[in-house]
Order: structure tokens, then C-alpha cells, then sequence
């Protein structure tokens, strides 16, 4: 039982290293980065300048039929579904994949100032938040678990960076 992340149209080599790193210290099973080809361009809403990431999520279950694990797809580009304007990820709730974009979680979107260890951080609550889906955890009312919900960057900001007690009791192999 492993975790696996896949980058696709993702370029931040260095964030993809800080957050295997931290996965790894986080989590009691193996992180391991792999490399799915799909072609995302099939995806991109031409109207929203956007990807669907329901779509990009069924693809990557196509291609990882044997993988025993969660599969996490990271990527640079903006994702939506279509009743949302954005999203940072999407999961399969008790499943085994979900998407997280970093489009909205990099400072410079806002505030055109840079931060690299904000997004990071940032990085790392959404993809536990969309791992903890894949555990089959709802929405979380405590601000300090990562599992509470965050359509915008303010909540991602304030909310805590771990699954409170009652959520990580869900979540196989996470030590804190
Ligand atoms: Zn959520
Ligand atoms: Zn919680």
C-alpha cells in the first residue's frame, strides 16, 4: 500500500521533492514519484481555459489498473468541474486517485509576490486533504484538520497542516 505521485504538465521539480520528502516523513509507507502519460490537452475546456479534472482523474484510472496505493495527480494547470469556477483538487472519495493543481496555490496569483515555502505548505494540505477523500473522510468541522474545506486560499491558509485525531484515525499509515 504506497502512495504515488504523478506529475503531469507539472514543471516545479523542486516542489515535487519537498513534498515527497515531507509525504515520506508523514506517512509510514512508500512515496514514490511515477510517471503516467496522459495527454491533458484532451481536457482543457477552450471556453474556460481550464482543465476537467473528473476526466483527467478517469484517464489515470485507466492507466493504473494494477497499482496497489493512492494515486495522486499533481499539476501546474488551473482544474474545474463544471458547477465550480475552480478547484484546488478533486478525489475519489473511498477511492484510489485524486488531482491537486498548484495554479492557485502559488502567492503570486494573488499577491504577485513570490513565496516558496507558502506553497509548500499550501501543496501539502491539499494533497493530504484529497488523500484523506481517498480514506473516505467527509469535511471536517475542526480548523485545525486539514479535512475542513477550502474553496478559497484564505481556509487553505488558516486551516491546520494534519488530519485531527478522529480523521487520522482513518488515514492507513499517517503518523502525524
Ligand atoms: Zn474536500
Ligand atoms: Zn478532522
Amino acid at each position: 500500500m504506497d502512495i504515488f505521485i504523478a506529475p503531469v504538465k507539472f514543471s516545479n521539480v523542486q516542489l515535487l521533492k519537498n513534498l515527497t520528502a515531507e509525504l515520506s516523513k508523514r506517512f509510514s509507507c512508500k512515496t514514490n514519484i511515477i510517471n503516467l502519460s496522459i495527454d491533458i490537452d484532451n481536457f482543457l475546456s477552450k471556453e474556460r481555459g481550464q482543465y476537467f479534472s473528473t476526466q483527467i482523474i478517469a484517464e489515470a484510472v485507466k492507466l493504473t489498473p494494477g497499482f496497489n496505493g493512492k494515486v495522486i495527480l499533481l499539476t501546474d494547470v488551473d482544474i474545474y468541474v463544471p458547477v465550480l469556477t475552480f478547484i484546488f483538487g478533486e478525489a475519489q472519495l473511498n477511492g484510489k486517485h485524486s488531482i491537486v493543481s498548484v495554479c492557485r496555490l502559488h502567492e503570486e496569483f494573488y499577491s504577485g509576490e513570490s513565496n516558496d515555502s507558502l506553497l509548500l505548505q499550501r501543496t501539502i494540505k491539499e494533497v493530504l486533504h484529497e488523500l484523506g477523500h481517498n480514506y473516505g473522510l467527509v469535511h471536517c468541522l475542526n480548523w485545525d484538520c486539514v479535512m475542513h474545506s477550502s474553496p478559497g486560499i484564505e481556509e487553505v491558509d488558516i486551516k491546520g497542516a494534519a488530519f485531527c485525531r478522529s480523521c487520522a484515525s482513518r488515514v492507513e499509515s499517517f503518523k502525524y
